[in-house]
């Protein structure tokens, strides 16, 4: 078998991260070039918006491993270096530097970058921020110590992350969002009445169905004043925090000719359409046999398994990412945790009463259990995810019986 003697890595955010460490663990012993464009080691981006913005933990908690980690398994870490370039046929990729790498195996781990609200007037104003990185975290954190009010633009999990945390610190806080609904592209309408009705209950303001026009500074160019509507209501704010989605970083990728679709297209076991370059994590579309099409999946579970699973093809193995997709969201000390899809299910059956301190809703589809929303259910959704992988039949009546464990039904 050909011999692989250095593997680059393209982002160090989770894929990558998971990825060089799984290499180690499945015993290349070649070199590992990690390059990543952010000043930080590898680390995990959930607590950016919760315990890490709310000054709960540090950073070195947020790490995905040690910095001494990498030092210790032989992996270059190269931070503040950004790949601008892949040569697929020369095996060959070009930093901003100029510096050239050369690869037999190559990783593109480049994740998502936010949306913006650019072209907005006044979105350049200084106290409009996104939240991406840690650097962003932290300057979040820092406008909210000075900040009264605060705006957040989006009712997806990330903005309505950062409300909470906001009303948490004693801010006032107001929430806009485009659609009638929060959470709309990832949650059952009940689920988001749910989540609606927990943000009114601590005092957050959602504006729902609202877009917003433009952000007003104090005369020009001054200091934020004020966020308006569309309908000319204008909502007083000193920081504009906007969580409008994101999109894949497909740029490497596409220069080089490799084919993309909604992302860096990839085989299930990660591979691009370039010979020798996988791909894996946020910036990546693959074949899932879960929701039987290809999708992108924007998510801390699908990165690792891809890193995990793209560390063992690179090395010549056979592997298939196979994982049902899950994911998880904390507000205002409410863990939601989600696995599978609620998407076309014809019944649906609740654990305990909904909208109450602790449920799970689970979805079936035919008799078969295909997703489970479990509301300060963490004892049982190890089991919810166990039992959606296995395409289960479970009786819909034990289900909802909250005296039967689900680890029973499997
Ligand atoms: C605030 C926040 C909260 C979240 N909460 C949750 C949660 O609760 N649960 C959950 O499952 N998911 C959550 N997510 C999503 C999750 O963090 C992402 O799905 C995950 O980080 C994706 O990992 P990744 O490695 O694919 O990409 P990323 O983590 O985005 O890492 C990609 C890295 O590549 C670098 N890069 C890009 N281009 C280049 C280049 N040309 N050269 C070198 N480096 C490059 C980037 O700078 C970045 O560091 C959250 C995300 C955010 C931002």
């Amino acid at each position: 078998m050909e011999r692989i003697s250095r593997i680059v890595v393209a982002g160090g955010g989770q894929a990558g991260g998971q990825a060089v460490d799984s290499l180690r663990r499945e015993g290349f012993d070649g070199e590992i070039l990690l390059v990543t464009a952010e000043n930080q080691p590898p680390y995990q981006r959930p607590p950016l918006s919760k315990d890490y913005l709310a000054g709960r933990c540090d950073r070195d908690r947020v790490l995905l491993r040690p910095e001494a980690f990498y030092a210790e398994h032989s992996i270059e870490l190269l931070t503040g270096a950004r790949i601008a370039s892949i040569d697929p046929g020369a095996h060959r990729v070009e930093l901003e530097t100029g510096r050239t790498l050369d690869y037999d195996r190559l990783l593109l781990a480049t994740g998502s970058r936010v949306r913006r609200l650019d072209g907005m007037p006044g979105s350049d104003l200084e106290g409009v921020l996104y939240l991406r990185t840690l650097e962003d975290s932290d300057r979040i954190r820092a406008a909210m110590e000075r900040a009264e009010r605060v705006v957040v633009v989006g009712g997806g999990y990330i903005g309505l992350e950062i409300a909470s945390v906001a009303v948490e610190a004693g801010r006032s806080v107001t929430v806009v969002e485009a659609l009638p609904r929060l959470l709309s592209r990832v949650a059952t309408g009940e689920l988001a009445a749910f989540y609606a009705d927990l943000h009114r209950a601590r005092g957050v303001d959602l504006r729902l169905g609202s877009s917003v026009a433009r952000v007003r500074g104090e005369g020009d160019g001054g200091a934020l004043r004020s966020v308006e509507l569309s309908d000319g209501t204008e909502i007083l704010a000193d920081l504009v925090v906007a969580g409008i989605g994101i999109e894949p970083v497909t740029d490497l990728a596409r220069d080089a000719g490799i084919d993309c679709d909604n992302g860096i297209a990839v085989d299930s076991g990660c591979r691009t359409s370039a010979p020798d370059v996988f791909a894996a994590g946020d910036c990546t579309s693959h074949p899932n046999a879960f929701f039987g099409r290809r999708v992108r999946l924007e998510s801390v579970p699908n990165a690792m398994e891809q890193g995990r699973v793209a560390a063992a093809t690179m090395l010549g193995e056979d592997r298939s990412y196979e994982s049902e997709p899950w994911f998880w969201s904390d507000q205002h000390g409410v863990r939601l945790q989600m696995a599978g899809l609620s998407e076309g299910a014809d019944q649906t059956v609740t654990r305990g009463e909904f909208g109450g301190d602790s449920f799970i809703t689970f979805h079936l589809r035919d008799g078969v259990l295909i997703g489970a929303d479990a509301v300060n259910g963490v004892r049982e959704f190890i089991f919810c995810r166990r039992l959606i992988a296995a395409r289960g039949r479970p009786d819909p009546a034990a289900l909802a019986d909250p005296s039967v464990p689900v680890k029973t039904l499997l």
